[in-house]
């Protein structure tokens, strides 16, 4: 229709401007850009980083995108590297949110700003900007899906008809990155009313964040986590009704202790395990009524925004942020730009993530 050419017509003019610009963009057209990522032992880091590469070189920046596998010293290498390179800024996923100080501070000195992506750096005041998803709000959408999985909440939020008490055990993310308390202080504002009342019962007794931390967000150490709870809390005869998991590969983890212990058969159902990312393992898994949901981030809009302010700041714009409160990272607030995410169950995976082209129906066989 007319209105359509229309839009697609403005949406042209835009984006041919916006390159335009960038490529006229003084010094800093052409500039090399350095992206660390923490590893790629999880799919999601070999999105962003896929992401973020293939926009900002189609705004013609040279683009140095690293990996470092959890490896602390190894990602501090790869910024020292990246500024004696010649790098005009920096777009870090930190491993350690604590440990870039220096790097940070050579960052500084040589003026190249630092935007911190998805993962806020801590405890030095040259982070530029962050660029993530609203994570207080992830670890909300992580409990909500596990009372709606064990009937306490329905779909539409209202009351279930479920009383309980229901067995549930608590896992958080690794404790040196500042998004895992923040998903489990969202995820502990919704359960904390439910436990105190009696309809969730952490028969571990681990609750704490400290206890419940998972180093490096490792499968292996949620794993064998999951085991010990289950050989030292459940060999009575009680059952597991559900799991607060963080992260896709950590629900793996668990499901594969809950499988050895007798879970996922016909008589014993898997409890109610959540889980972040939607990896393709996981949503595999939630599709043949394994992992009960994970939580969506489209990592192809994170990379779209954190582009488009690596491109504002160095044209020396002033990028889009909608977020000046809530990231204190110990030495200042960083001004954010926090995106939204999505619960997905066995309900909605093929609305939310195959008719938005995350994923193929093919990749999900
Ligand atoms: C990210 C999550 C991810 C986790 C483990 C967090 O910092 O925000 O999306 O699940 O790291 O990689």
């Amino acid at each position: 229709s007319a209105v359509a050419l229309v839009t697609t017509m403005a949406a042209c003019g835009s984006s041919e401007k916006s390159t335009d610009k960038a490529a006229s963009g003084g010094d800093t057209a052409g500039a090399l850009i350095g992206i660390t990522m923490p590893t790629k032992s999880s799919e999601r880091w070999i999105h962003d980083g896929d992401n973020l590469k293939s926009q900002l070189e189609g705004m013609g920046y040279k683009v140095d995108l690293q990996y470092a596998e959890n490896d602390i010293p190894t990602q501090t290498q790869q910024l020292d590297s990246q500024i004696t390179k010649g790098a005009k800024l920096l777009i870090i996923a930190s491993i350690d949110g604590t440990a870039l100080s220096s790097q940070l501070d050579n960052a500084k000195a040589a003026n190249i700003p630092v935007i911190a992506y998805d993962r806020l750096i801590r405890d030095n005041a040259n982070v530029d900007y962050y660029t993530t998803f609203d994570n207080f709000k992830v670890g909300v959408q992580q409990a909500t899906s596990l009372l709606t999985g064990l009937g306490v909440l329905k779909a539409d939020g209202s009351k279930g008809d479920v009383k309980g008490p229901f067995n549930v055990e608590l896992f958080a993310g690794s404790p040196d990155d500042n998004n895992a308390t923040f998903f489990f202080n969202g995820a502990m504002s919704i359960l904390d009313p439910y436990i105190k009342d009696g309809t969730i019962v952490i028969k571990s007794g681990q609750k704490d964040f400290k206890t419940v931390a998972t180093l490096r967000w490792d499968p292996e150490t949620a794993q064998k986590r999951m085991e010990n709870i289950l050989t030292s809390t459940y060999k009575g005869g009680a059952k597991v009704d559900g799991v607060l998991s963080p992260y896709d590969g950590i629900s793996i983890g668990i499901l594969s202790a809950l499988k050895s212990a007798g879970y996922g058969t016909a008589s014993q159902k898997y409890p109610v395990v959540t889980g972040q990312d939607a990896e393709l393992a996981s949503v595999k898994s939630i599709i043949a009524g394994e992992q009960y949901s994970t939580i969506y981030k489209d990592t192809r809009e994170l990379a779209k925004v954190t582009g488009e302010m690596a491109n504002a700041i160095l044209k020396g714009e002033t990028p889009k942020t909608n977020n000046t409160t809530d990231y204190d990272n110990g030495k200042k607030i960083v001004s954010a730009m926090l995106l939204d995410s999505v619960i997905v169950n066995k309900e909605n995976y093929q609305k939310v993530l195959i008719d938005s082209g995350y994923y193929t129906a093919d990749q999900l066989k």
